[in-house]
């Protein structure tokens, strides 16, 4: 199936996946003391745990073990597991293992700045967009000997005749064509393979940053026809339902020469006083004892996501994001941020003439719904997002932000159908007037103090985890 007829698909999973994660039931009690069932909207930010992923460490820990260099059997075992979990992440992407090498980082930031370290003193040339997480922008302006934007319309679309308009232009150096396979911003998923087509018939590699892209749609580097191919992908196993800080960069074994980023155990084949060799591949690249923990959960909440069917996941969320597209155009002054179409399951707006931390503080506090407000380590794309087009001068001022509202498997519609009606008491005025500013310029409620006894969580058993305060 290509990209195109998944996204066209209607196919629905009618329940979501809630018993698959960890704390989907969770009940909060909000300040004032009603107990709610927590709805988490910030996925985007990070994903709950598989409870695939949680099993897996449970099982793992017994034999857990130095990897690599040890002689015992655990250590063995280890080494097993963790070598089994690179395998079974390059077989989830497509990985060409000829071509390419599947590195463990601690996330896809540490993966991006590897990546552009790489490329410092190469005379490179990077082609990016200002509507970029910071992830995928600071280490390119730190490293390239260049970076050009392309071209996005007021939505955040990418112009793919601007880029190939900037790679002809392109001065002689080694051209990387990065972008996001999903927007944290507005869930804009551009043509991935239609990008990498057009970089490589430029000269140019191609890397996604795929944090926001991996937890939510079927990827395969290799594309669909020659050219087709990924060159890089990073993403983070605490957005993909593992977190146990781990992460993911695949790039093309060429890249890897010279001096490693991070020198010391592990990444050194032979050293003497005077002289040193590097390792292979992915040893080189990893210097210092890994995370076996992490790649373990990782590659075990892949392979439930291969069980539970990522096509249906995509569907699944596809239609659910359609849902809430649907449903927040009921909301009064409520103005959606980027394009409707070819979105992940991300939903940003903003409520005219609300403070969007206070829509979020409201959110949290009252409804019990947890978003994230503010410019989502995107700063310049969503300055560009709030101050044009649709956004046209909503909450565009200084201290400009907005809302943001992300999906994942285990959301419903009774989920979207909480946010919305929030959303309606907030826009008709509830309860902005029982909030002010703290010390710290966050909203919270009026004389509550996080150390009042009037929060607490309660584990999935109904055992109290904390009554203390944040
Ligand atoms: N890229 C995108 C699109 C993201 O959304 C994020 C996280 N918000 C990152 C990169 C960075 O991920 P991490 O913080 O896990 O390194």
């Amino acid at each position: 199936m290509t990209q195109t007829e998944r996204w066209t698909l209607g196919a629905s999973h009618p329940w979501g996946w809630g018993d698959e994660v960890v704390g989907a039931a969770s009940e909060a009690r909000l300040p004032g003391g009603v107990a709610r069932r927590f709805v988490n909207l910030d996925n985007a930010a990070t994903t709950p745990a598989l409870k695939a992923a949680r099993q897996a460490v449970v099982d793992f820990l017994p034999w857990y073990s130095s990897v690599h260099r040890g002689a015992g059997i655990k250590s063995r075992l280890s080494t097993v597991a963790y070598e089994e979990a690179r395998t079974a992440i390059g077989a989830f992407l497509g990985v060409d293992d000829a071509r390419q090498g599947v590195v463990f980082v601690k996330s896809a930031t540490e993966g991006l700045n590897k990546v552009a370290r790489g490329l410092s003193g190469t005379g490179a040339t990077v082609f990016t967009t200002v509507m970029e997480h910071h992830a995928n922008l600071l280490p390119w302006r730190l490293h390239a000997a260049a970076v050009s934007y392309i071209r996005t319309d007021d939505d955040g679309v990418i112009d793919l005749d601007d880029l190939a308009r900037r790679l002809d232009a392109a001065p002689r150096g080694p051209k990387l064509v990065a972008v996001s396979g999903a927007y944290n911003t507005t869930g804009y998923c551009p043509p991935i393979h239609r990008l990498a087509a057009l970089a490589h018939a430029h000269g140019a590699e191609f890397l996604v940053d795929g944090a926001q892209l991996i937890p939510h749609h079927p990827v395969d580097l290799r594309g669909g026809a020659p050219g087709e191919e990924i060159d890089y992908l990073v993403f983070s196993a605490h957005k993909v339902y593992a977190p146990f800080g781990a992460g993911v960069l695949v790039a093309p074994r060429h890249v890897f020469h010279g001096v490693p980023d991070l020198v010391g155990g592990g990444a050194a084949g032979q050293v003497t006083l005077d002289d040193v060799s590097w390792a292979d591949l992915p040893d080189r690249e990893e210097a210092g004892s890994p995370n076996v923990v992490g790649a373990v959960a990782l590659a075990a909440a892949l392979r439930r996501l291969d069980e539970l069917g990522r096509d249906a996941v995509e569907a699944y969320e596809i239609e659910l994001t359609a849902y809430a597209l649907r449903r927040l155009t009921t909301v009064p002054s409520l103005t959606l941020l980027g394009p409707r179409d070819r979105r992940t399951a991300i939903l940003t707006f903003v409520l005219d003439g609300v403070p969007h931390d206070l829509v979020a503080a409201i959110l949290g506090y009252r409804h019990g719904v947890g978003v994230r407000a503010g410019l989502f380590c995107a700063h310049q794309g969503m300055r560009r997002l709030l101050l044009s087009g649709r956004g046209a001068g909503v909450d565009g001022a200084a201290g400009a932000g907005a809302v943001r509202a992300s999906l994942a498997l285990y959301n419903t519609r009774e989920d979207i159908d909480v946010l919305v009606d929030a959303l309606c008491d907030i826009a008709a005025g509830e309860g902005a007037g029982e909030f002010a500013r703290d010390a710290h310029g966050d909203y919270c409620p009026l004389g509550w103090r996080p150390a009042d006894d009037d929060i607490a969580w309660r584990s999935e058993a109904g055992a109290p985890l904390s009554a203390g305060g944040l």
